[in-house]
């Protein structure tokens, strides 16, 4: 039996799983998706949120600000890439500009420092491709961008190496107390365990509805964007918001924290919990709306289109810690941004709760360091060469458009909860994420995943069982 249960290898379960690992405990976390980082965690802004936007009094607010600040110290021991180039939140000359003094005052009352009301003419220095209109803007300096598959997978991964296991391909059916335990039903059999932690995403409602008569609801939130190339990436150097509206933070321009650019996103409230699907109208609304920020976007340079779900829970906060009448499960629910920003925070807050609970003691072996994949193109000339004299699969670059070698392709799938498809891959080492998106390198990624796996060249997917990408011999179909 299994002292705690996480469903859902996301951002937010996978910080929990970490936090948990300090403790001495026996955790598995299930999760349907082949990979870690399969929901929303993957289709998001990036945006480490400073904390000014939420409500002061709500968990929103108080994890947001404590994540941010946890951020940077997780990012040098898990070795992550995130960079603090502070954002703006900008004010034209047709908007209401004390909507701006009322989020410094939010920012106060959260605890969020350094933040100020900048005047056109230092903008202009600061950014000089705001749009004509923008008069002022509030500015945050602790706002930082992230990898979110970086960071979700490194928390993962330092989880694991710290002894919680992994059930992936394994969907969470239903949910019974059995006397003082649980008894989860999933599609690759029953396990069980004394406490449950619901972070599901998109579907905690339906997991904490499985055993709490508090009904939840989580409303799916689209959010679609455009991503565009490096050559892009410099457009500006903050992060450039609109003012918020009750639907969300509304469409930013922001450079992302591998060089491209990244504009969106949209917000339409769908029924469809799988709905990441792009529309012709959301992607259309982008360029319009962004240009009241941010003038000349060269949206020649779109590379992709992708969106992703907010899990918008109806009370509008947080639904965080144990359910009133289901003793020992725990809820990390209704994670809509900031959720990305919060989760070092939601970690450390939920484990505490399950380690009061069930009464576990400190992991005296925790080992809170992991070292990422070596990226080549981060060292010097030098050092680049003793990398390959020593392993020359680091010479031999598979993706031209990011320089991706072999060697890190290599080291993707063979560390601790290494990818097993092509988008694994990708999130890991950047292999397809460059202009060409994936043209060129995808036979041969799909060559190395098929040798080194080993596995058949017809099972090699993109990422979820249905989407094979070798159907047949061409001379046969
Ligand atoms: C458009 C958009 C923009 C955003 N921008 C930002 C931002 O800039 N900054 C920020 O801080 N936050 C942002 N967020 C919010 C942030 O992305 C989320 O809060 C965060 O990723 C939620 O993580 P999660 O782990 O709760 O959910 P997910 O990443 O969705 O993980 C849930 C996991 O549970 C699994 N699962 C579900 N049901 C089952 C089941 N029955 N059995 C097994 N597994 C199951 C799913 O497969 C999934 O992998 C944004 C969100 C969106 C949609």
């Amino acid at each position: 039996m299994y002292d705690v249960a996480i469903v859902g290898a996301g951002v937010i379960g996978s910080a929990i799983a970490r936090e948990l690992s300090k403790f001495r405990v026996n955790a598995c976390v299930i999760e349907r998706e082949t990979d870690v980082c399969e929901g929303t965690s993957k289709a998001n802004s990036a945006i480490v949120h400073a904390g000014f936007d939420a409500k002061p009094g709500t968990l929103k607010a108080k994890l947001n600000v404590e994540g941010n600040a946890l951020m940077e110290k997780l990012s040098q021991d898990l070795d992550f890439p995130l960079k603090k180039n502070g954002s703006l939140v900008v004010c034209t000359k047709d908007q209401d500009a004390t909507l701006l003094d009322k989020l410094l005052e939010q920012s106060k009352l959260n605890g969020v420092p350094g933040c100020r009301i900048v005047e056109r003419e230092e903008l202009m220095q600061m950014e000089p491709n705001l749009a004509d209109d923008v008069v002022k803007a509030l500015y945050a300096p602790t706002g930082a961008i992230v990898c979110p598959f970086h960071l979700t997978i490194a928390l993962a991964e330092n989880a694991a190496d710290n002894g919680v296991e992994f059930k992936m391909q394994t969907s969470v059916e239903s949910i019974e107390r059995v006397m003082d335990h649980y008894l989860i039903h999933t599609d690759d059999g029953d396990i069980e365990t004394k406490a449950i932690v619901n972070a599901a995403g998109v579907y905690a409602d339906k997991l904490n509805n499985m055993v709490s008569s508090r009904k939840l609801e989580i409303i799916p939130r689209r959010g679609q964007y455009m991503l565009l190339d490096k050559a892009a990436g410099e457009h500006v150097s903050h992060t450039i918001f609109q003012l918020p509206s009750k639907m969300g933070k509304g469409v930013l321009v922001t450079p992302t924290v591998h060089g491209n650019l990244l504009v969106g996103p949209t917000a339409e409230d769908i029924d469809n919990k799988e709905g990441v699907n792009t529309t012709m109208a959301g992607l259309d609304s982008l360029a319009p709306t962004s240009s009241l920020s941010v003038k000349d976007v060269p949206y020649r340079q779109v590379i992709t289109s992708f969106a992703g779900l907010r899990a918008h829970e109806k009370d509008g906060d947080f639904v965080l810690g144990e359910a009133e009448d289901a003793p020992n499960f725990f809820n990390a629910a209704g994670i809509e941004s900031p959720g990305l920003s919060s989760a070092p925070a939601i970690g450390i807050m939920i484990a505490k709760e399950v380690a009061e609970k069930l009464g576990l003691e400190e992991n005296p072996n925790f080992n809170g360091k992991r070292k990422g994949i070596v990226n080549p193109a981060t060292l010097s000339i030098e050092e680049r060469n003793a990398l390959i004299k020593e392993n020359p699969a680091y010479g031999q670059i598979i993706c031209r458009c990011e320089s991706i070698s072999e060697g890190e392709i290599l080291d993707s799938i063979h560390r601790t909860l290494g990818a097993r498809t092509l988008d694994g891959v990708k999130r890991r080492t950047r292999a397809g994420m460059g202009r060409c998106q994936a043209g060129f390198c995808s036979p041969k990624v799909m060559e190395i995943l098929e040798r080194e796996i080993p596995m058949s060249m017809f099972d090699v997917r993109k990422s979820g069982e249905d989407s094979k990408i070798v159907v047949g011999y061409n001379k046969k179909i």
